[in-house]
């Protein structure tokens, strides 16, 4: 059996062992709750090759029976996209990520795999009412450090300042992160429940990584998430520049990886004529595109630069 089935396999022996635990009730098949309405809902693959996502709630899992039982906030747990995680892709026919809220008149020929798995996600999570949500993501060149993902709302904000000091903040304009769909933390945020994403780290399995990001979510304070103290300012860094390729077929210098600072006026890429792409902004480098993924889209990556919320309130 390769890793990537035993992983899967580990979660569903994990899953009949909390079966028989008290307060467990199924809530999807890949994804059940401990709790009526519960603090945390943790999801994982929502793309189907980010698998670090479930490798961390394996370990979740294992931990919270190895301490009887006794996270310290009520949790439930869901895997987004299996199929697409069987065949270690993004997504089998459209990103889930932007599939959330499809359109009614969605014509047939779009209803795909995706399609259906973003209502059947809806539903879950319209039954269940998560008090929070956290939406655990990897990156696909390397990052420098796990990393948030967040509308720039003061209240997220906040809730990723509590849930790790460290890990850098990186929100993008709450009117939407995409113009190809509506993400799940989009949707979420339609129903009022807060939801963030984690980026990890580049694709894979890793081990000590995954412990690390278990460690750090099995400790966390819920009610301080849920409500976190509106005190302190926090700084943060906001996509305010996405990398156009004015010119098709245009390219990133190699070597670029997530949270890397650039500044105004840096060479970031050339042109097919050999001209160079200057950087806008001072800032941080988010989701580098090469390979085939820089080939399928019309941007070379985003550029978030620095905030905080005192300049939030300011501009509000
Ligand atoms: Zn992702």
């Amino acid at each position: 059996m390769t890793q990537h089935e035993a992983e899967l396999e580990k979660f569903k022996t994990l899953h009949n062992r909390f079966r028989v635990q008290p307060g467990y009730q199924s809530i999807d098949l890949h994804g059940f709750t401990m709790s009526e309405k519960p603090d945390i809902l943790f999801t994982a693959l929502v793309h189907g090759n980010e698998v670090i996502g479930l490798q961390v709630l394996n370990l979740f899992l294992e931990k919270t029976l190895k301490s009887n039982h006794k996270a310290p906030y009520t949790f439930a747990v869901l895997l987004c996209n299996v199929p697409a995680y069987d065949k270690n892709q993004r997504f089998i026919n459209k990103d889930l990520n932007r599939s959330f809220q499809a359109p009614i008149d969605t014509p047939k020929i779009e209803k795909g795999q995706e399609y259906y798995r973003a209502q059947q996600v809806e539903d879950v999570i319209q039954n269940l009412k998560p008090r929070f949500i956290i939406d655990l993501h990897q990156t696909t060149e390397p990052t420098l450090s796990p990393f948030f993902m967040l509308p720039e709302e003061e209240s997220l904000v906040r809730s990723a300042s509590v849930i790790s000091k460290e890990w850098p903040i990186i929100t993008f304009d709450p009117s939407g992160f995409s113009k190809d769909g509506k993400t799940l933390m989009e949707f979420a945020r339609g129903e009022k429940i807060p939801a963030l994403v984690i980026e990890i780290s580049q694709n894979g399995f890793d081990l000590n990584l995954a412990k690390l990001i278990c460690e750090q979510l099995f400790y966390l304070n819920a009610e301080l998430i849920i409500a976190p103290p509106k005190k302190d300012d926090v700084s943060y860094f906001k996509i305010t520049q996405h990398l156009t390729k004015f010119i098709v077929g245009s390219e990133l210098m190699p070597g670029f990886q997530n949270l890397q600072s650039v500044k105004e006026n840096d060479i970031l890429g050339i042109t097919p004529a050999g001209n160079e792409y200057f950087c806008p902004a001072d800032g941080v480098f988010i989701f580098p595109k090469y390979g085939s993924q820089a080939e399928v889209s019309t941007e070379l990556g985003l550029i978030a630069t620095p905030r905080n919320l005192l300049q939030l309130k300011a501009d509000s």
